[in-house]
This record gives C-alpha cells, structure tokens and sequence, in this order.
C-alpha cells in the first residue's frame, strides 16, 4: 500500500507556519486537496499559492481552534478525509509562578481546540458514512516531562489520551484517531536554542545524537493519514531519534 492520498480532501490547523505548512505540502505532494486553516487567513497567502504554483490543489480558511462558532463555521459546511489537529502553543513558565490564564490559554487552544475540531470533523465524516483519519499532533512531552512546560506537557498527556478515548468511540464510523508525537524537530524558529550550550547539552540525551528534520515526519503522518494505516487506530508513534527511550 502506497502513503497517498490521492482524491482526497484534508485540513491542516495551525498551517499558516512551522509543522503546519511542511503538513499542508507533504498532503498536498501525496494528492491530497489542501486546506490550510489559520486564525488570519490572509497569513496563508503565501504557503497556498506556493501550493498552487506547484500544480497542488490548495486553499484557505480562517479558523481559530479555541472558538467554537470559528471551528463551526468550517466544519458543518465542508467534510474532510483527513485532520490534521496541528494548531498549539507551548507557553511557558515555572508551575510555582504560572497564573491561571496561562494554563487556560495553553489548554484551550492544544485540548479543547484539538477536540473541537476532531469532534466537528467527526459529525461530519459520520453524516457522510465517508469515515476519516484524525491525527492530533502531541508531542513527547505528552509521554515525558521536561521543566517549565507543565501546562503544555499536561495538555499533550490529555491529548494523547484523548486519542484514544475517539479512537474507541467512533471506530464504528470508520473514523481512525491517532496521535503523532515529534520529539525536537529543528525549525527555524529554534535554531538559536540549539545551538547554545543548553541546546547542545539536550541533543546530546537524544540516543541518536542530533535533531529531527521536518521531512522525517512526512513518512510517520502519511502512514497514519492514508489507507496504508487503515488498520491503526488509537495508536501513539512517537517520533524523535529514541529520546523517550533515553538512559534514566
Ligand atoms: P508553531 O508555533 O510554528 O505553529 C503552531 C501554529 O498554530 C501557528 O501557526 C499558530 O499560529 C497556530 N495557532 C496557535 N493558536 C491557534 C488557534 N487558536 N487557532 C488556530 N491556529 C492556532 O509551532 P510548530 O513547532 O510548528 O508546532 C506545530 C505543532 O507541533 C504544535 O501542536 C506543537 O505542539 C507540535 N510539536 C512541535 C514540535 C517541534 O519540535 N516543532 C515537537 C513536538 C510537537
């Protein structure tokens, strides 16, 4: 079985940037009909005439996960094939410091927002007897701790979790959920950390001894968003070089 998805449709949260837009291309490449959500749709510009340009069928939606007529609005129109549940933001802070609004905004937006969306697609693939793949994009620090994250790696746990407990419910729908977890994937948004004694120091815990590359996630994703994963459902896949097996 190939990883394509030609013919079919997908949504990618969070897509105007970072692992969101490399998702929206890597469906886009495996013949999926794009559409890039964001909370400014004018923010896609770009990565969707990118897509275009390409020959890929692409096209944009304003969307913000934590609001709930936001999420309405794209779902109860368009039915999608696939989800990508990519949205999230990682906040920071000491637990002994953190005010309540910061580990409500990091949970509204990486949990609820996640749920939301996987609900409203969900309603929309069973309406349709079409089925689906939902992939939540957690983290390893849904599976492990690290410090001054605990809002994020709370929300990750939950999501993982919450995978599963959709995995169970709608596999009589023919919907598939699963979790993909990234370990440290290098962007350019943290290339500075890395590159500093810290960030030296953290890849050297990583057993492969060095950071992921976007590209290393395109297999990972396309097993779990096409037919050739049509028997995974409920699964976590962590991928990140062995650092969740790392030496305790
Ligand atoms: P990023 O900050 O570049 O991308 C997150 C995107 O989500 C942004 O485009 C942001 O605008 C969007 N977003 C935030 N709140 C939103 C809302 N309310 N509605 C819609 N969109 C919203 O970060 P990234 O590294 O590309 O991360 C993408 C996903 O991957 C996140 O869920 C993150 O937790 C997860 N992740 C990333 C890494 C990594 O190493 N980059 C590792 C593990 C997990």
């Amino acid at each position: 079985m190939e990883l394509q998805v030609t013919g079919k449709t997908a949504l990618v949260t969070g897509a105007s940037g970072g692992l969101g837009a490399h998702f929206a291309g890597v469906l886009a490449r495996a013949g999926a009909a794009v559409t890039l959500g964001a909370r400014r749709a004018d923010r896609l510009d770009d990565v969707v005439a990118g897509l275009q340009a390409a020959g890929h069928r692409a096209d944009a939606v304003s969307l913000d996960v934590t609001d709930e007529a936001s999420v309405a609005a794209v779902l109860s129109q368009r039915r999608f094939d696939i989800v990508v549940n990519n949205a999230g933001i990682s906040g920071s802070g000491m637990a002994i410091d953190m005010p309540a609004d910061e580990w409500d905004r990091v949970l509204a937006t990486n949990l609820r927002g996640s749920f939301l969306v996987a609900q409203g697609a969900a309603r929309a693939m069973r309406d349709a007897g079409s089925g689906g793949s939902i992939v939540n994009i957690a983290s390893i620090l849904g599976l492990r701790v690290a410090g001054g994250v605990v809002a994020y790696t709370a929300s990750k746990a939950a999501v993982v979790q919450m995978t599963k407990a959709l995995a169970l419910e709608w596999a009589r729908f023919g919907i598939r959920v699963n979790a993909l977890c990234p370990g440290y994937v290098e962007t350019p948004i943290n290339a500075g950390f890395f590159a500093s004694t810290a960030g030296q120091a953290l890849i050297s815990r990583i057993p492969q001894r060095r950071l992921g590359q976007e590209a290393e996630l395109d297999g990972p994703l396309l097993l779990l968003a096409s037919d050739a994963g049509s028997y995974i459902t409920g699964a976590t896949l962590a991928v990140d070089g062995g650092h969740l097996v790392s030496t305790l």
